[in-house]
């Protein structure tokens, strides 16, 4: 049983998908990690998908749908599965409802953000010059607001950083995954949780949502 778990950059997916695999009994499975992998082993799909990515394009549908039917194959029947990264069209959508016999896709859920909070958390993040650490003005600030705690070099935010560079990439996101969204809402299985408050809180009505299916 597959639970998909979306949610814009910032919303704090990656969270939420560690606490669900800690307590919640999930086995996390995600199609990008399991891509970097085969790179690095120099597979065949491997070889291909690296060949692909070294010119600079997306590897294909069909070379991400192998690699994730093998991951899916790796896990025993009746396991609990949370999907991340995939799918990301609904082509990939269509293909995984294909394995939909051994590994039905339970629930779909968006972890959801309003914009200005995402862009006020993504755009907080600031570089030191000197050490390259890195700090959030909000999260994680540095002792003396400006100034690196670990070698006192100057902190400064990266151009991607920047509140308009921040929202081109929250369009980008939003365009790309709103049909997805709409297809799981179509067979049933979307649900939204508010990705705001404190990281217990928010697991928990994740968890609920989750069972509630
Ligand atoms: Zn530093």
């Amino acid at each position: 049983m597959i639970v998909v778990l979306t949610g814009a950059p910032g919303a704090g997916k990656g969270t939420q998908a560690e606490l669900l695999a800690k307590r919640g009994g999930f086995k996390k499975l995600s199609t990008g990690d399991a891509l970097r992998k085969h790179v690095k082993a120099g597979t065949s799909i491997g070889k291909l998908a690296g060949a692909v990515m070294e010119r600079g394009e997306l590897v294909s549908d069909e070379l991400l749908f192998s690699i994730l039917r093998e991951e899916l194959a790796l896990l025993s029947e009746g396991e609990l599965i949370l999907l991340d990264g995939y799918p990301r069209n609904i082509a990939q959508a269509e293909a995984l409802d294909s394995l939909k016999s051994t590994h039905p896709v339970k629930a779909a859920i968006l972890l959801d953000v309003p914009r200005q909070e995402l862009v006020a958390r993504l755009s907080g993040r600031r570089v030191c010059g000197g050490c390259g650490a890195t700090y959030h003005v909000k999260e994680q600030p540095s002792k003396v607001a400006g100034i690196c705690d670990k070698c006192g070099g100057e902190l400064s935010q990266r151009p991607d950083d920047s509140p308009s560079s921040v929202n081109v990439r929250l369009d980008i996101y939003e365009k790309a995954t709103r049909p997805v969204l709409e297809y799981y809402r179509k067979h049933g299985v979307f649900r939204e949780v508010v990705g705001v408050g404190d990281p217990e809180s928010i697991y928990g009505v994740l968890r609920d949502t989750i069972s509630g299916f």
